[in-house]
């Protein structure tokens, strides 16, 4: 007997996308653990000015629960903390959810045949004490861009000013007047400094790599069009259908086969050239924003307003490398100090030291994922299932994200759980556990697709991108199509997993 059926860690989109499966297959015994104080992932934990989603909110949300009322063709942070929250109310998930509870641990319980989990309150009472709980199943739907990153640059701790990392935002700091700078110019950074521009006394940049921005076609969404897509849900669809096809091509095209349509991805990277030129007056400012890789090798963005930014008197571009954090400013390595009030760290996320998982999990025999996945390589069958981990699903593995749209690749994997857990019943059996071949089968798949796509072929050396792990290899995307992974969730055998 467990404490739960399954636990899942995470309370974001994916890990209640993943308990609306469970639950549509009949398991009621769930328990959601999230570190943060309100469900929502990234939508609750960023608030930093700015916040929107850069992939169209008709296609950034799940299929089935379209919501007809979004503003904007790209939703702010709070519309998307509120659909969040729909969705938990109306799927009846807040109950199975834990808030302020962090998961230190999990390890597979060979004679009980269960999952053992350690988790901690981060807050509150009982803060610090840890608790063991047992279930059946184990899901992780942790993220990957949820270890914020702080800079590895001498003195940051000295500083006796105001720092805010982006994913830590403080929204009572006062910005007003003040001398600000940012260190970062990643999709996070590109939505903030127009933002931070309208309020700083003087605003300095520190760009260590450019990253590539595109025109954003935003627009509000007029209310006759809300009232369509609320009375005629097929309109919603075919919008959606539109916009995600668009995606795919782009993504297929740009990135998956850079090889056979590199004229499309320098497509891509000339209008964002064009873009640049048309919005930043000084061509030394131009020069500096160019990015030297090829598009597509990080995570290009959309915006209108962050290239104008830099036309502003009181904004500065800084290129020359930091030396160092003073207690009052920051040293570039030709020894100029830029004098600041605030330092806001647009520094991102920490993908390869501190995630990929993100806590220890020890599967059979005492193998730990983590571990073997950095001395043996990166490898999941169709991004859930891990040989040694029997009735463990990991969302957020290598080779899972198929897509532009985060919410393809739920969905997909939301089928994979439904699929599997209705043999698991079929069968009558308690565990399942993918095959070493047919997980070999699938990274061999992957490393064979990998070979056209611009992460191999395009010129991305000095991208520091995080698609690739510190050993250089790309594996955090599936090198497929969404509608191929579509196929492939559909198609998989059965056979693929042993069921006891
Ligand atoms: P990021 O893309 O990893 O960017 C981090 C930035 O900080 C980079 O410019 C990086 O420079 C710089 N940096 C890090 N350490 C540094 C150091 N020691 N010295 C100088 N610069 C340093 O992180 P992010 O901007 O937070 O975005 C992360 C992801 O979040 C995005 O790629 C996207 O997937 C997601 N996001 C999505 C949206 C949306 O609208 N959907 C919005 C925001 C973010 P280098 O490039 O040189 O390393």
């Amino acid at each position: 007997m467990t404490d739960h059926d399954v636990i899942i860690i995470g309370a974001g989109f994916g890990g209640m996308g993943a308990a609306i499966s469970l639950r549509r297959l009949g398991y009621d015994d769930l328990l959601i653990v999230e570190r943060e104080d309100d469900l929502g992932g990234t939508w609750h934990v960023n608030h930093y000015p700015g916040l929107a989603v850069d992939i169209a909110s008709v296609t950034y949300s799940y299929s089935f629960e379209p919501n007809p009322h979004w503003k904007n063709w790209f939703a702010r942070g709070p519309e998307l903390k509120r659909y969040a929250e729909h969705v938990a109310d109306k799927y009846d998930l807040r109950r199975h959810m834990v808030f302020g509870v962090s998961a230190e641990g999990a390890r597979w319980d060979e004679d009980e045949q269960h999952w053992v989990v350690t988790t901690t309150p981060v807050s509150g009472p009982g803060q610090g004490v840890s608790t063991v709980r047992t279930a059946r199943f184990l899901m992780t739907a942790t993220g990957f861009l949820s270890q914020p990153k702080l800079p590895d640059i001498e003195g940051v701790d000295d500083f006796t000013g105001t720092v805010i990392h982006t994913a830590k935002w403080d929204d009572t700091v006062d910005l007003d007047g003040k001398r600000i700078a940012v260190i970062g110019t990643g999709a996070t950074a590109v939505q903030l400094i127009p933002q931070i521009a309208k309020r700083a006394s003087e605003l300095t940049v520190f760009q260590r790599t450019p990253i590539w921005v595109t025109p954003k076609n935003d627009f509000r969404i007029p209310r006759p069009v809300q009232s369509l897509f609320a009375r005629a849900p097929w309109t919603q669809r075919a919008a959606r259908a539109v916009n995600g096809a668009w995606l795919e091509g782009m993504m297929v095209t740009a990135v998956l086969h850079y090889k056979q349509a590199k004229f499309l991805n320098n497509g891509a990277a000339a209008l964002a050239k064009a873009h640049l030129r048309r919005q930043v007056n000084d061509p030394e400012t131009r020069r500096k924003l160019t990015p030297d890789y090829s598009f597509g090798c990080k995570r290009p963005t959309f915006s209108n307003d962050y290239y104008p930014t830099f036309n502003k008197p009181h904004v500065t571009l800084e290129t020359t490398p930091i030396a160092k954090i003073t207690p009052t400013g920051i040293v570039t390595t030709d020894g100029t100090e830029t004098p600041i009030d605030v330092l806001v760290l647009a520094t991102g996320f920490n993908l390869w030291d501190t995630n990929f998982p993100a806590f220890e999990i020890i599967g059979r025999s005492g193998l730990d994922l983590g571990k073997s996945w950095r001395t043996s390589g990166y490898h999941a069958f169709e991004g859930v299932s891990v040989p040694g981990f029997p009735n463990f699903i990991s969302l957020n593995s290598p080779y899972s994200y198929s897509g532009l749209s985060y919410f393809m690749t739920i969905e997909v994997q939301m089928r994979h759980l439904e699929r599997l857990f209705s043999e698991l019943g079929d069968q009558g059996a308690t565990t399942f556990e993918v095959t070493a071949k047919a997980d070999a089968e699938f990274l061999e798949h992957m490393l064979e697709r990998m070979g056209d796509t611009v992460f191999l072929q395009g010129s991305c050396s000095t991208a520091r991108s995080y698609y690739y792990t510190n050993e250089g290899d790309a594996v955090l995307l599936r090198p497929t199509s969404s509608a191929s992974a579509r196929r492939a969730v559909e198609a998989f055998p059965l056979e693929d997993y042993t069921f006891a």
